[in-house]
């Protein structure tokens, strides 16, 4: 056995090998321990290798892919190694102590999913290749749970922005790229495979071969580093599958001028589909998200991380969002409809898998049946959008196939294949009267038990069955003697604790016959299945063309949904350089503010050519990054398609979208937080255009105030003079606000705040002019700073704002401040306080009205005493 498992292992490579034993799958030596640890479950032994024990571990079978689960989400990847012949088999070719012949049917990996349990039905699971060739880069992304398959041809100064776009759970690449300089870091969660595996001719030859074409033209024209990347992408998909290929739809070429640019940095900031700790919620597709299917939310996601550079391809998307937008009833209707309709992109991906179940087939069918019933709704409105039009004849045509899986199958079907029972009665004659013959078997057997206790005169004698005897008569020993005697026609069988089983000649018979057909009852089943699973493959395209346009209208519907709710409105997208926006809102904070009762204040923008760089100042926590990033927010909004929350909104295409917002270290990667600062700044000055929008929060903030200041200063100019973007500039830098002496298109705004009774109030309002000041310390002393040190900052403020000393050394004006005093700083004790004390002691229950009103006085009088202290 030892010999076989090293012999799957070394197959296996750097995956945990599961290796099945009975109704276990086991893993040994390092494996063990390392899935043991991460499983949390018991690390065992088994026999001896070089006289040392060997560590074991196992998992069992029906509970597999709940542990599956968790070790790919822990970073791992698992070859499974089954059993590929019964124990019969093996006796049958080699005796009764062969082994039983194991191969490795598949290895799982994060980016080759398609177990429901293990995928999230709401986001898409991403398998990402890069290639190189030459300058160019290629990427191949495949999402094999659905089958959506789409190559990008790139330049290096891309990837970032692509990876990050499609934000992949696994990403292959050629060991020679990765063991550039660099390359490891940049993309940590690459794993790297054989630089022979990436051959743009082989890629090529491959995917004719796949799609059964003589030429990839109808495709579009692939660059050699697609093709490589198609080719490392097949390669892997071969490897997972042992040389089953999972689904693949045509490969969609995208050209990333069909998009806007934005690159990893700016999607972290904006939080556009994972929020800053990571998960879904807080981010901006999980507060658009009205959708009801898994498909839906799962497209939205896409075009969110991908907004339109088309306007033609914009407005059709929002034809149908404010279609729905208009008509609730007719919305509520479809969603309703929706709602049930079962996520056919995901059975295609597991029927092609071979891991298909009658349950996926009757899924199929319900969800083909439910998107004709909406074609028909659909097919009546007098007039239609354009998009709705172009989408509605993939809700048809399915007739045939719909046919066959409704006369085939029983309504509710089970996930297992194994015990049959899912095919319909009526569907195939010979089948009816196998079950029939087992059924009229079982009766004559129940039958039998009645006989056989009438000629015994024994009450207790039962008819059981089980996997070893299979069906044999059973009585309590006390009885046994006369059924022992030989002319008792019962033959003997086994004696147990208590009871004894027998067997007899027509029990026999009845039994064969019930097994029999049982036994031919399932197989033919099997064959009907495997039949069915082939006919709905062969429509694969149209199911997947189906699949996609329900989710389009479920994405439709869903934004109109969340428009109406929120009170958004639609968007003028144009080729302009303009963005005018009237009372815009954050779609995230707005929300969030909503929940605890508070009012979010709408702010206007107005950026044209003209006036195309505000500068914001503003107190800290006034508002002004939240300003900044909700018209980011509005700009990829309205070109995914949706509409925005604002009054009005006229948003002139954006090509790339940068943001560097707040300061954040990327230790992992050897970068500290100026530095990641300056590397995005870098970027933004390098790549923004005149069509680009550009928002910058505080830059020059990680380094010394007159550096960070020059910086910031030479920042502003540059994006003014040569990029010429639009941009909102947010700084504390008071100092920046001289710049609009100098620069014709920049303009000065902050966000308005006042003191009222010595309190610092934050009205979150944007107003023309720069802000008279900071207000720091009062934001400081909101967060509960001890007085002591806000004093002691007051001081030292006014110190430097008296100073004229520009050289940076303040020396000379900081010689006459008085010192600090560390003992003025006493950090406060808890110390004892009467009126709390007093409170504690009341026993409310106890009082007498009269004895109520007599402690109100007391607590009043301690409460006096407080004050004068
Ligand atoms: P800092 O300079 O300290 O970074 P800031 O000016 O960038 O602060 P934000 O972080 O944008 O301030 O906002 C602080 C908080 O104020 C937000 O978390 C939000 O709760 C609230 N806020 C911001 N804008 C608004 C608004 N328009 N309406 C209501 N509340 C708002």
């Amino acid at each position: 056995m030892m010999e076989q498992y090293y012999e799957l292992k070394a197959q296996a490579e750097d995956c945990l090998l599961f290796y099945r034993m009975g109704d276990f799958f086991e893993l040994f030596f390092d494996d063990a321990k390392k899935a043991s640890a991460i499983l949390d479950i018991a690390l065992t032994s088994r026999g001896t290798h070089i006289e040392e024990s060997i560590p074991m571990c196992g998992v069992p079978i029906h509970a597999a892919e709940s542990y599956l689960a968790r070790l790919i989400r822990a970073g791992c990847r698992v070859a499974i190694a089954e059993q590929v012949e019964t124990p019969a088999e093996a006796k049958k070719r080699g005796g009764a102590k062969t082994l039983v012949k194991r191969a490795i049917i598949r290895v799982v990996t994060a980016g080759t999913l398609t177990e429901e349990a293990l995928l999230d039905s709401r986001a898409a699971n991403w398998l990402v290749a890069i290639a190189q060739a030459g300058d160019d880069f290629g990427l191949a992304a495949a999402d094999i749970s659905t089958g959506r398959f789409e190559t990008i041809a790139l330049s290096e100064g891309r990837l970032d922005s692509e990876l990050a776009r499609l934000s992949a759970a696994e990403i292959i690449a050629p060991e020679s790229l990765l063991q550039q300089k660099n390359y490891e870091n940049r993309i940590p969660q690459s794993v790297a495979l054989g630089n022979d595996h990436f051959n743009s001719r082989h890629g090529e030859a491959r995917l004719k071969d796949i799609f059964k074409v003589s030429t990839l033209d109808g495709f579009g024209v692939f660059s050699r580093a697609e093709l490589a990347a198609a080719d490392g992408l097949l390669a892997w998909l071969d490897r997972a599958g042992q040389g089953k290929l999972p689904f693949l739809q045509q490969p969609v070429r995208r050209a990333y001028a069909d998009h806007m640019l934005i690159d990893a940095a700016t999607r972290a900031s904006l939080e556009l589909t994972l929020s800053t700790e990571g998960r879904r919620d807080g981010s901006l597709s999980a507060s658009v998200d009205h959708m009801v299917t898994g498909a839906g939310a799962r497209l939205l996601t896409a075009d969110i991380s991908a907004p339109l550079m088309d306007i033609g391809l914009i407005h059709q998307r929002l034809d149908l969002v404010e279609f729905f937008f208009n008509d609730t009833l007719f919305r509520d209707d479809v969603r309703d409809d929706l709602k049930g309709s079962p996520d056919l992109a995901r059975v295609l991906g597991r029927l092609v898998a071979s891991r298909g179940t009658p349950r996926d087939l009757s899924l199929l069918r319900d969800g083909l049946k439910q998107a004709f019933k909406l074609y028909e709704k659909l097919i009546t409105l007098e007039s239609r959008p354009e998009l709705l039009d172009q989408i509605l004849p993939s809700f048809r045509g399915h007739g045939n196939l719909v046919d066959l899986l409704e006369r085939a199958l029983i309504e509710q079907p089970s996930i297992d294949a194994s015990q049959g029972g899912f095919i319909a009665k009526g569907y195939d004659h010979a089948l009816d009267e196998l079950r029939e013959m087992g059924g009229e078997s079982r009766r004559a057997i129940a039958a039998l038990e009645a006989a056989y206790r009438e000629k015994t005169g024994i009450n207790a004698l039962k008819i059981r069955h089980n996997n070893v005897l299979g069906y044999h008569i059973e009585v309590p020993s006390r009885h046994a003697d006369a059924l022992m005697q030989s002319d008792s026609g019962f033959t003997h069988r086994q004696t147990l604790a208590g009871v004894v089983r027998f067997n007899a000649t027509e029990l026999h018979e009845q039994a064969i016959r019930a097994t029999q057909a049982g036994v031919q009852a399932i197989a033919t089943e099997s064959k009907h299945l495997e039949f069915l699973i082939q006919s709905a493959l062969e429509q694969r395209d149209i199911i997947a063309a189906c699949a996609d346009a329900l989710a389009r209208l479920d994405v439709a519907a869903g934004l109109a949904d969340c428009a109406v709710q929120k009170n958004w409105i639609r968007p003028d997208v144009d080729d302009s350089c303009s963005f005018d926006i009237v009372q815009g809102r954050h779609p995230v904070v707005e929300t969030a503010l909503a929940k605890t009762g508070e009012r979010f204040v709408a702010n206007d923008t107005n950026l044209n050519p003209e006036n195309r760089l505000w500068l914001v100042t503003g107190p800290n926590m006034g508002g002004k990054s939240t300003f900044l990033r909700q018209n980011a927010l509005l700009a990829v909004l309205a070109q995914a398609g949706s509409f925005v929350p604002a009054e009005k909104a006229r948003i002139g295409l954006v090509d790339r979208l940068f943001s560097r917002v707040g300061a954040s270290d990327n230790l992992a990667r050897g970068r500290s937080t100026f530095m990641v600062e300056m590397v995005e700044t870098a970027a933004i000055l390098s790549q923004a255009t005149k069509r680009s929008f550009v928002i910058l929060d505080e830059v020059g903030r990680g380094t010394s105030t007159y550096d960070g200041l020059a910086i910031a200063w030479a920042v502003v100019e540059a994006v003014h003079d040569i990029n010429m973007s639009r941009c909102l500039f947010a700084t504390h830098y008071h100092e920046l606000t001289q710049l609009s002496d100098r620069l014709p298109a920049l303009s000065l705004h902050h966000v308005r705040a006042k003191e009222w009774q010595g309190d610092l109030v934050l009205l979150h309002q944007m107003a023309e002019g720069p802000a008279d000041r900071s207000y720091g310390i009062e934001v400081a002393r909101l967060a509960g700073l001890p007085p002591v040190v806000l004093k002691r900052a007051s001081e030292v403020l006014a110190q430097l704002e008296n100073s004229t000393d520009k050289t940076g050394d303040f020396s000379a004006s900081f010689a006459d401040l008085p010192l600090f005093g560390m003992q003025a700083y006493q950090p406060a004790l808890p110390e004892k306080d009467p009126l709390y004390d007093a409170v504690l002691e009341l026993d409310a229950d106890a009082l007498t009205p009269r004895q109520a009103l007599d402690v109100i006085y007391r607590l009043k009088e301690l409460a006096a005493k407080d004050k004068v202290m």
